[in-house]
């Protein structure tokens, strides 16, 4: 009965890993991964998360049961402090729901899935380009994807024109994807001085913020100011959605931990939200899972263990910003044409490096670098002694 079925084609992301794995050259080097790697190219455990593991697993009184369909309250609440801030303003008034979910995809899911069904206007605009999984989520989610503009490729920075101009012409009440901070793939993201316009902009048109905040203390090492846009819609006492994800920052990626937050007008609509996010929920996937919510709300709890946290994060954070300064400082010793500036303004995991199609399938082959074929890299998986190889790959790429 399945024989007319045909082969789906890989994940354009997860097929860069799978064609680096088939390869057997030395110096192979996979640059597709969206994961941090440590200086000697391994997957790291966060000191902070084996400890709060091991309090775990001594803590005899733990059992097994299942959470409820809305997640760990611990965790719900701690991570809504995290994203709006300990004295944020909706918390306190008790106009926010929040529920564990599986990391910021299923946060996501779940909250396009609540949009369509009791959201009046269906459409969601999301970034051209965007993470390639965004249009298939919310379309699947019922919702109509539309784009709006945001990267230059002559700048390589913001279409700042562009994006207001898109924003500006969408029906009002749309749903609006904004990427909180380190927007993937490009790395460029607005000022707090554009973001303060975008926010005009979208409340006096009632456009829906949805951010996906998939990097909080990822991109900058400062919890607080990568949430920075994120709070600024919520000053202004208007309603947002926001997905959080716990999968860069406390590199919990295969513990699928995040959450889907939904900031409401008063404390009577977030009820009533989050009794229709349960149904949502429900036939989903019943309820999330125990142990990566147990592992955050344990670190986050604790002061020492969220101070531990703090540092370990910013330790990756600048290990990344170092290997941008590595890498544009090897680009250019190399004397290799154009303004390669963009490496060190970009922010966050990926380089938009510029490179086109053809350039990275020759990169692929002749020196064995895995990348998109947008030219997106993971700075993460960079390292001092990986970064000559790349330099002098894209060296003969662009002069080929
Ligand atoms: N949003 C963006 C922009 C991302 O880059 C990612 C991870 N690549 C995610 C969401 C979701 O990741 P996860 O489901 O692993 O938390």
């Amino acid at each position: 009965v399945f024989a007319h079925i045909v082969l789906a084609p890989e994940d354009p992301i997860l097929g860069v890993t799978v064609a680096y794995n088939k390869d057997q050259s030395p110096v192979k080097l996979n640059l597709g991964v969206g994961a941090y790697r440590t200086e000697e190219g391994k997957p790291l455990v966060l000191n902070v998360v084996r400890k709060a593991e091991q309090l775990l697993v001594n803590d005899q009184s733990r059992v097994k049961e299942y959470l409820p369909i809305t997640g760990l309250a611990d965790f719900n609440k701690l991570s809504a402090k995290l994203i709006f801030g300990d004295d944020s303003p909706a918390i306190q008034e008790n106009r926010v729901t929040t529920v564990q979910s599986l990391s910021g995809t299923g946060s996501l899911r779940v909250g396009g899935e609540f949009l369509g069904k009791h959201y009046h206007e269906r459409t969601i605009y999301i970034p051209q380009p965007t993470w390639g999984n965004h249009p298939k989520i919310f379309t699947l989610a019922g919702l109509s994807v539309k784009s709006y503009r945001y990267y230059n490729p002559q700048t390589k920075g913001l279409d700042f024109e562009g994006m207001l101009e898109d924003l500006g012409a969408a029906p009002s009440g749309a749903i609006v994807l904004i990427h909180a901070c380190a927007h993937n793939p490009t790395g460029v993201d607005p000022t707090v001085e554009q973001w303060e316009q975008i926010r005009t902009l979208m409340r006096s048109k009632g456009l829906l913020p949805f951010f996906d905040s998939a990097y909080q203390g990822f991109a900058s090492g400062n919890l607080d100011s990568d949430a920075q846009p994120i709070r600024m819609f919520v000053a202004d006492g208007g309603e947002l959605l926001a997905a959080q994800s716990y999968a860069k920052n406390m590199g919990l990626y295969g513990e699928r931990v995040g959450a889907l937050s939904i900031v409401c007008r008063n404390a009577d609509v977030a009820s009533k939200v989050e009794s229709q996010l349960k149904l949502v929920i429900r036939p989903m996937y019943s309820s999330p899972p125990l142990h990566g919510a147990s592992i955050v709300a344990t670190i986050l709890k604790d002061r020492n263990m969220y101070d531990e946290w703090k540092v370990e994060l910013k330790s990756m954070a600048d290990r990344i910003i170092s290997m941008r300064h590595q890498l544009f400082d090897a680009l250019n010793s190399r004397g290799i044409p154009g303004d390669w500036s963009h490496i060190i303004k970009q922010i966050g995991m990926f380089t938009f490096t510029g490179l086109n199609p053809e350039q990275v399938a020759f990169m692929t082959k002749e020196f064995h670098i895995y990348m998109t074929s947008d030219g997106r890299i993971s700075m993460a998986g960079l390292s001092s002694s990986t970064v000559p190889h790349l330099a002098d790959a894209i060296h003969a790429a662009v002069t080929r």
